[in-house]
């Protein structure tokens, strides 16, 4: 039946996601850098100051991966001093945990404020009105029912709790939109297979930005999931 096709497509999207970050781990962080000639650092430092965490954020932050997000969450509370703050990360993929662990340890984080935890973001191990903040960077996309990632993220924060969610969208300009459609799809690839020896993974992520709701649709979507207060940084 077509509802049976579905669900063959559905759960092999998530098996493909699962390697493919199984496979990137370990180059992850090099990688981001290469393929935004570093503005990936950027847009999350800028992620970080709109998220503005004051004292008692609790934070979740999903598709955490290796645990920039995170990181720059802690640097932001101690550099503000901010009292009784803790993130915990949430990854499906216990290979990106791993290496987020280490870096932390590297880093000098205060392993009191920090935790992971492997978990779907379309099912997530915590309880209803844990958080009061919720972030996901580069991550929804990957995801199978982005309806059901919202949905969790509604359920897990606490009223008056904030959503929000860092990803690339389509161009609205036709001569930019081509100019990055040659980048990703003809440089990306090459960088993956030159720098992690991998071609594979790094066209599924140029492909999986590509069907990645527009923002009009996405703005819809976060509005059912209960959100009512949004707003749309571009
Ligand atoms: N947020 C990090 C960052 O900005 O560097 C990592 C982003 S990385 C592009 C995407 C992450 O999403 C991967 O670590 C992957 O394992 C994770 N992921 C994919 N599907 C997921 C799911 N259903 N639930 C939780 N995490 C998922």
């Amino acid at each position: 039946t077509h509802f049976g096709f579905e669900t063959v497509k559905e759960s092999e999207k998530e098996q493909k996601v699962h390697k493919v970050f199984e496979n990137v781990a370990a180059d992850y962080d090099l990688m981001n850098d290469a393929m935004s000639f570093g503005v990936h650092r950027i847009w999350k430092d800028y992620f970080m100051c709109e998220l503005s965490p004051t004292d008692n954020t609790k934070l979740l932050d999903v598709a955490g991966g290796t645990g920039d997000i995170a990181f720059r969450f802690l640097n932001y509370i101690k550099n503000k001093g901010h009292k009784n703050c803790h993130v915990t990360v949430c990854d499906i993929n216990a290979n990106m945990l791993e290496v987020g662990k280490i870096r932390s340890r590297n880093l000098g984080h205060d392993p009191e404020k920090i935790s992971w935890t492997e978990g779907n973001a379309e099912k997530l191990p915590f309880e209803d009105n844990t958080f009061n903040a919720y972030t996901i960077a580069f991550g929804i996309r990957n995801c199978t029912h982005i309806d059901k990632v919202l949905e969790e993220a509604y359920r897990v924060l606490q009223p008056g709790g904030r959503f929000m969610c860092l990803e690339f969208s389509n161009v609205e300009n036709s001569y930019a939109q081509w100019i990055y459609d040659q980048y990703s799809f003809q440089v990306i690839p090459v960088l993956g297979q030159l720098i992690a020896g991998q071609w594979k993974p790094y066209q599924y992520l140029v492909e999986s930005i590509r069907q990645f709701p527009n923002k009009e649709l996405f703005r819809t979507m976060i509005e059912e999931a209960g959100f009512p207060r949004f707003h749309m940084k571009t």
